[in-house]
């Protein structure tokens, strides 16, 4: 089972990878996917070059599967757990035990949002609740919005959010620490703040957020929701266990040009990387790493641009 490439992670970055790959015609390429990540939870994709009406993630990654099994690439459903490079190869082991070996690695492995389940929140994911400002301030323009959050991260949100709609609602479900500046931020931008647990998502339609019902028995009425807990779990640990640099925040840093790690032939596109998180920069990401594989897999680069 040896490959040109190995792609770890399915979603928008790995499957635009795999697709500029598989139009070279000339690599084995695997893609790896555990099948759950930011772009199966996303209803609606906004943002995105020739969707006006915004695309789900699920169809765009249905589409981007089709195109690159066409060109070739080859998928496994599972969760690779174990990545070693010796002798210039990667070995990389999926939870069934299997090893599969290849010259060049992506790691396209994106990040998993921190929230609690709340029955009828994912519906909403995309649709009228959001994630993430620069991809979805817009649906909140004058609109009266809930942050739901923790802390400093959901005060943080709601300040960014203010610039958007003065109609307002932060509610700290975990009731963690909030520092007075923001506190006094948060007032003198007219935003309410509640400190209560959420115990239920009111919808309408499936997917359409009415508001929220709280622990202390209020109800907070609203269009639209943003969630903002904090310590999103950013899947690195194949880049550390290869010894790729990782930032503070476990994101990690590549060459600006290449996409390369610190680590010869790994490279990192998406989510995992340190931008701004959008399925645009993802595919941008997941292309410009196809191109350098390629380059050194046709032997026409033996040094790559890296950090
Ligand atoms: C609610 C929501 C709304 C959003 N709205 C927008 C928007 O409107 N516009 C926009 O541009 N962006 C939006 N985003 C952000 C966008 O979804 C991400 O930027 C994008 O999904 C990043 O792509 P990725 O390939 O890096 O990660 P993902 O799409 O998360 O894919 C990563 C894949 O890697 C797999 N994986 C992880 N670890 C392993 C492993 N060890 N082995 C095998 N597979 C693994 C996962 O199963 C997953 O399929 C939104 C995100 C959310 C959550």
């Amino acid at each position: 089972m040896n490959y040109d490439c190995i792609i770890v992670g399915g979603g928008i970055a790995g499957l635009q990878a795999a697709i500029q790959l598989g139009r070279y015609s000339s690599h084995r390429v695997l893609v790896i996917d555990s099948g759950y990540g930011r772009s199966t939870l996303c209803q609606q994709y906004h943002n995105i070059l020739g969707f006006p009406d915004g695309i789900s993630g699920d169809e765009l990654r249905r589409l981007g599967r089709s195109e690159a099994t066409k060109l070739g690439a080859e998928f496994i459903d599972g969760k690779a757990v174990k990545a070693i490079k010796r002798d210039e190869l990667f070995n990389i082991e999926v939870e069934t035990g299997l090893v599969y070996t290849s010259k060049t690695l992506l790691l396209a492995t994106g990040l998993t949002d921190r929230f609690p389940k709340l029955e009828g929140l994912q519906a909403c994911l995309g649709n009228s609740v959001y994630v993430c400002p620069d991809c979805d301030g817009y649906e909140v323009q004058d609109r009266r919005t809930v942050v739901m959050g923790a802390g400093k991260e959901g005060a943080s949100m709601a300040l960014i959010l203010s610039a958007r709609t003065d109609q307002l609602v932060y509610v700290n479900h975990e009731r963690s620490e909030v520092p007075n500046e923001l506190i006094v931020k948060l007032r003198e931008k007219g935003i309410e703040y509640k400190e209560s647990a959420i115990i239920e998502i009111i919808t309408g339609q499936p997917g359409c957020f009415e508001g929220v019902q709280l622990a202390d028995g209020q109800v907070v009425r609203a269009e639209r929701g943003f969630l903002a807990f904090g310590s999103n779990h950013v899947h690195s640990e194949l880049a550390e266990q290869l010894g790729v640099r990782l930032l503070h925040n476990k994101h990690i840093e590549t060459h600006p040009r290449s996409k390369m790690t610190n680590v010869e032939n790994v490279w990192v596109a998406g989510d995992l990387g340190a931008h701004a998180e959008q399925a645009t920069v993802a595919m941008g990401e997941g292309a410009m790493s196809a191109i350098w594989i390629h380059k050194v897999l046709s032997g026409m680069k033996t040094k790559v641009p890296q950090l």
